[in-house]
């Protein structure tokens, strides 16, 4: 990037080349493209009035766009006199640098819920996870919304996994836009963006000291990388409209009360939710009531 100026303000030296849109950025030109697309992400959720409290699960699904979603929401939230939490489960390590920013940035870091997973999980099972404790924690913390830092790359790579797999519902968990948990809203805070860019962000803000004992697998990764990635980050787009039209054609016989994804008929949960809660004593509890206890 030596000697190139950025694009966008024409002004500050590029530290970033962004492949999606061949344009050299500064880093607070980058920044700002992140923050316009976690608006663009969640818009119509109403996160962005004053009062409102919005919940970033610093998730095992993609740690370092975690950090940078959390961050980036405590800026952004900060404008519109709103708030940010973030949720970190118990297999997150955030180190020194991460958090020091994080609450610069107005954010306020607190023990979540923790799914009982370990080592790999199938990446689709962990989503699911995820989502569950986001919302969980959303309801223990009384947050209005919560945030997965799922991105449109890996959407795709989901996507994906779900269609080598034949287990066209986990396609859903893909293709919708936010999900209600419980009475709370989840939404993916960065579909509109690729990880490359978030993830560019974290490590040129120092946002890197964060760790997990958990790891998602990819069954696929090699179909994933030649169908979406490998050097065209434009056909992300094409490959995630494709996987949402795959799961318009899948029947949803219940919903997972736990994750809000679909569950077989008669269900109250999902398998991946029973693996990851043990689902019992959380159905039996009305919307909006928060869980007792916070290590779950
Ligand atoms: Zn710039
Ligand atoms: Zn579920």
């Amino acid at each position: 990037m030596r000697g190139r100026t950025c694009v966008s303000c024409r002004r500050r030296p590029a530290s970033y080349y962004r492949r999606a849109s061949g344009q050299p950025l500064c880093t607070p030109c980058l920044e700002e493209a992140v923050a316009r697309a976690v608006k663009r992400s969640i818009r119509g959720l109403r996160a962005f009035k004053p009062g409102v409290r919005v919940g970033v699960y610093l998730g095992a699904l993609d740690p370092l766009s975690a950090v940078a979603l959390a961050y980036i929401t405590g800026i952004v939230e900060r404008r519109y006199s709103a708030s940010t939490i973030a949720f970190k489960p118990s297999y997150i390590t955030l180190g020194p640098n991460a958090s020091r920013l994080i609450r610069e940035a107005g954010v306020e870091i607190v023990e979540a819920p923790t799914p009982r997973l370990q080592g790999e999980v199938w990446a689709p099972t962990l989503l699911r996870a995820e989502r569950s404790a986001a919302a969980l924690a959303a309801l223990e913390w009384e947050a209005n919304v919560a945030l997965l830092p799922v991105t449109r790359t890996t959407l795709t790579a989901l996507g994906v996994e779900a269609l080598m797999s034949s287990r066209l519902e986990y396609m859903v968990d893909v293709a919708e836009n936010s999900f209600e948990v419980m009475g709370v809203t989840v939404a993916y805070g960065l579909r509109t963006i690729e990880s490359e860019a978030v993830r560019a962000l974290a490590t040129l803000r120092g946002l890197v000291d964060i760790s997990s004992t958990i790891t998602p697998r990819y069954l696929y990764k090699r179909v994933y990388s030649s169908v979406a990635y490998s050097g065209r980050p434009e056909l992300e787009y094409s490959s995630l409209a494709a996987v949402s039209l795959i799961a318009s054609t899948h029947r949803i016989e219940a919903r997972c009360k736990l994750c809000g994804g679909p569950a077989g008929r008669g269900s109250e949960c999902c398998k991946d939710c029973l693996i990851a809660w043990g689902c019992d004593d959380r159905l039996r509890r009305t919307p909006r009531s928060p869980p007792e206890g916070r290590g779950l």
